[in-house]
């Protein structure tokens, strides 16, 4: 697992948050206040003015700190930054990593709010004041790297910035115009057309909002997402999305209260939502609020994969582009691997001792590593490509 944070000791004083990119080579004077630089130890005569900040592994002397002109934080871990990443550090000597510039799994935390509380809810809400975040934003989007191919934006639910999440979308196509945005949201706030409609008008070129649905029933969608008329909300927004021409996702977790349905909910994808760009039908991810609610919500893989088959294939053989994420390729069938894709971030994505036997772990998604800390499926078995014969693909 990729440290995503860190604390050391603060040495010369952060009132707010600061964000700056990362560096470790010395930055010319006038380039300085985007960047943070990272030095093993310091001395009186180093030049560190301009910088936004900077972070020195080693103890600071009195002297030397005296002297520092600088917000610093010393003695604090940063092995796992490299040039080009974006931190923010805050008062406490807290060193967040909010971007890793070598990273594909990079993604923008726009709220801790909802307005829905899903069973399995891996970022659980909370209230607060979004007010200093969106600035914190609009800075980190000015100092990622124009060649990142995708960036996520995810909470909590984003649409509740509002025209804020607006304002985001807009600076991410003038300042990264190559970069994949891939929106999470419930969809809900999408029932306004008028919201749908300023959203398509931005125009970014390479757009999609995944938006979850659980179930080709009503009150088995807002069970989940434990909010009444929440499905028919999702709905009307989705297809408000459509109208306007926003390529949408539809994302269906499948758990134990949702994958009795899947063949019904594929059939109601393709019925209503023909015009979905991709759906992708996902393993559940062992945190947050699945925690608690795991006895509810767990069944072995191997148990559905019967009804996941069914599912995929109905929605390949009419020509609906559709993925398998989060799953392992021994725990479901062969001939749905050409659907299945390693989806799981990079930072907290593992493997057992027992995939070093299998002679498909190069193209297997492997596990969460909640999963691997807390459950997984009892039938999880090293694969042999020689038995596979004709139907290796
Ligand atoms: S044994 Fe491990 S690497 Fe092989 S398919 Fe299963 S989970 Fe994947």
């Amino acid at each position: 697992m990729i440290p995503l944070s860190a604390y050391g000791k603060v040495s010369t004083g952060i009132q707010t948050t600061l964000i700056g990119r990362v560096t470790r080579e010395v930055i010319p004077a006038e380039a300085r206040a985007d960047y943070v630089l990272i030095v093993d130890v310091v001395d009186q005569s180093d030049d560190l003015a301009g910088y936004a900040a900077v972070l020195i592994a080693s103890r600071v002397s009195c002297d030397v700190q005296a002297d520092l002109q600088v917000p610093c934080v010393q003695l604090v871990q940063t092995d796992h930054l490299a040039s080009g990443d974006v931190v923010a550090i805050n008062c406490r000597g807290h060193v967040r990593t909010l971007y890793r510039r070598s990273s594909r799994h990079n993604a923008l935390f726009a709220t801790d709010r909802c307005n829905s509380y899903c069973l399995m809810c891996s970022q659980p809400p909370r209230d607060g004041d979004d007010s200093e975040r969106i600035r914190e934003h609009l800075r980190l989007v000015s100092l990622i790297s124009p060649e990142t191919s995708e960036l996520g934006i995810t909470g909590g639910e984003p649409t509740l910035l509002k025209n804020h999440l607006l304002d985001i979308v807009r600076v991410c196509k003038e300042r990264l115009p190559q970069t994949s945005l891939h929106i999470l949201s419930n969809g809900r706030l999408f029932y306004y057309g008028s919201f749908a409609r300023k959203l398509a008008e931005i125009q970014h070129p390479d757009v999609m909002i995944g938006i979850p649905l659980y179930s080709d029933l009503d009150v088995e969608h807002d069970y989940v997402v434990q909010a009444r008329g929440a499905f028919d909300e999702t709905l009307v927004g989705l297809q408000n999305l459509g109208k306007y021409g926003v390529p949408v996702e539809i994302r269906v977790v499948i758990h134990r209260l949702t994958f009795q349905r899947l063949p019904e909910l594929a059939e109601f994808v393709y019925r209503n939502l023909t015009f979905a760009a991709h759906i992708a039908l996902m393993g559940l991810e062992l945190t947050g609020f699945t925690i608690p609610n795991l006895e509810t919500l767990w069944i072995d893989p191997w148990d559905y994969r019967g009804s996941l088959e069914e599912a995929i294939l109905f929605l390949a053989a009419r020509g609906m582009p559709v993925s398998v994420y989060n799953h392992q390729l021994c725990t479901v069938r062969e001939s749905i691997w050409p659907y299945c894709r390693q989806s799981i971030s990079d930072w907290k994505n593992e493997f057992l001792p027992m995939c070093d036997e299998c002679e498909m772990k190069s193209q297997c998604g492997g596990f969460f590593t909640s999963g691997v800390k807390r459950r997984y499926s009892e039938h999880i078995h090293p694969l042999r490509i020689s038995a596979l014969g004709d139907r290796f693909f």
